[in-house]
Order: C-alpha cells, then structure tokens, then sequence
C-alpha cells in the first residue's frame, strides 16, 4: 500500500516542524513548506527520512494563490498524490491596542491567516475530494483560543483572523462531507515556540490553569489524531489544546 503524503503549510518551525518529525514516525512522506528558513527546513526534512519517510522542503509565501499552486503541484510530483494537509503557517504581527494598530499589520495577518488559510483549503479541496478526481483525505487548520478570548491588549485583528479558521472550517467540512475529505480545526493555547514575542511565555505562565505553556509537540499529536484513521468520525470540528485556558 503506498504511503499517505502530508504536505504542511508552515512545516518548517513551531508545531508544523513538530507535526513533520511526528508524521515521519508515523509512516508519512512529509512535503515541509516554509516562507524564508530553509535551514530550519532542511532539519525538518532530515529529521523525517531518519524516521524512514521520504521528504522535500518547498519555498513559497502561502499568502500568494500562485505559490499555493506550486506548491502542491510541487510536492505531488516529489512525493505522489497530496493526501493529508496541515495549515500551520501564520503570523501574529507587534502586539499592540487596536487603536494603535497600522492597517499595514491588520492586511498582512489577515492576507496569511485569513486570505491564504481559505486559498490553501480550497486547494487541498480541489485535489483530495472524489467530486474533483481526488482520492480522499484529511485537512488539519490551525486556528487559536485567540478566536475564542478576543486578543484584547495584544492582537485583536490575529483573533478576528483565525475566528476566520474557525468559520471556514465548518462551512467547508459540510461541504465535503461526502466527498472523502473531512476537515478539522485544532485551537492551541499558549504553546512555546518563536512566535510567542519576548517575555510573553514567562509573563503569561503563572496565570496558566495548569501553570505552563504548552509545547509544540502536544499540539503536533492532536494534528496527527485528527489526520488519522482513528478520527475517521471526526469532521468539522475544533479540538482546543489550549491546558484548559
Ligand atoms: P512559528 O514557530 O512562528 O512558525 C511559523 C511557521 O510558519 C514557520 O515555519 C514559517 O516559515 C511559516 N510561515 C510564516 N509565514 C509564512 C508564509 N507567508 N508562507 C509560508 N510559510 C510561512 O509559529 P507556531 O507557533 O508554530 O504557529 C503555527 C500555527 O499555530 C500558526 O497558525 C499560529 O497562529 C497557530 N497558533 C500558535 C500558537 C502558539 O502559542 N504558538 C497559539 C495558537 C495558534 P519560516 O520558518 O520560513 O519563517
């Protein structure tokens, strides 16, 4: 039987390279997507085909249509037929108050988290689901509990952003539904990656419900739950890893 391919949006860092080295243990072949770190990529990569996965890391700024494009018709020819997504990349942009927000950073969250999240769903959609030829599969998007709580004081257009996820995540999986393809959204709390701005994590700690940030890697193995078999059931929905926040 040959093998399931993964390609993540955001492979290269944070819970995306944490999902990679996951889905390399796991039995995928892993295409790493990332924006400018082909560094951090290349260790992504390096550490799936010591799993005993076959991998490729692909440049492309998946704010941009014509780089999703290439980037799934890259990674098909590298690794055969795309049958599991993962959209990890995203930005926070400089925390501040709403009022002191430039529209330059609001445009540019929403262009990657809002705008690019969509253009990557609807490219996972017109090549997995049967209705287009496709052979099935299973679509992880990484919103935030920000959607949730509101981003008050740091990062309200963030929020507004991924409550976008959210909405796009339970219009698209009913859309679907019959299709082979089921859609899930995973919601994260304060997980320590390089995302978090400095400070933010030992800030932040103390007022945890269970005293700490989470780690990449308990986000990594709720993606790879929702990606498999055993969550065969599980569609449309939006699994908090969030420590009870
Ligand atoms: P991270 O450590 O900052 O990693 C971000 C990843 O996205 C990197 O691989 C980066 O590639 C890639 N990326 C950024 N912009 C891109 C673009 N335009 N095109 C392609 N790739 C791009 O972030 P993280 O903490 O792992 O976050 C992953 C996801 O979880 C994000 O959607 C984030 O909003 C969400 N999330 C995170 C937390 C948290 O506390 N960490 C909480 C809730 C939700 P390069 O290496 O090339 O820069």
């Amino acid at each position: 039987m040959s093998r399931p391919v993964l390609l993540i949006a955001g492979g290269s860092r944070g819970i995306g390279a944490a999902c990679a080295r996951l889905a390399g243990e796991r039995g995928y072949d892993v295409a790493v997507n990332y924006k400018t770190n082909a560094n951090a990529a290349a260790g992504v990569v390096d550490a799936v085909k010591a799993a005993g996965g076959q991998a490729v890391a692909i440049a492309g700024d998946v704010a941009v249509e014509a780089d999703i494009i290439r980037i799934f018709d890259e990674a098909a020819a590298a690794l055969g037929p795309v049958t599991h997504f993962v959209h990890c990349a995203g930005i926070i942009g400089d925390a501040s108050r709403l009022d002191e927000a430039s529209a330059q950073t609001i445009r540019a969250v929403l262009d990657i988290n809002t705008v690019g999240a969509l253009l990557c769903l609807r490219e996972s959609v017109r090549r997995l689901s049967t209705k287009n030829g496709g052979k099935g599969g299973a679509v992880v998007m990484l919103s935030s509990m920000a959607a949730t709580i509101g981003g008050g004081g740091e990062c309200v257009w963030y929020a507004a952003a991924k409550a976008g996820v959210d909405a796009m995540v339970v219009g698209a999986s009913r859309e679907v539904a019959k299709e082979g393809v089921r859609i899930n959204a995973v919601s994260p709390g304060v997980i320590d990656t390089d995302i978090q701005p400095p400070g933010r994590v030992e800030r932040l700690t103390p007022l945890l419900p269970m005293g700490r940030v989470g780690q990449a890697d308990e986000v990594a193995e709720a993606v790879l739950f929702l990606l498999s078999d055993a969550a065969s059931y599980i569609n449309g929905a939006n699994l908090r890893v969030s420590g009870a926040r």
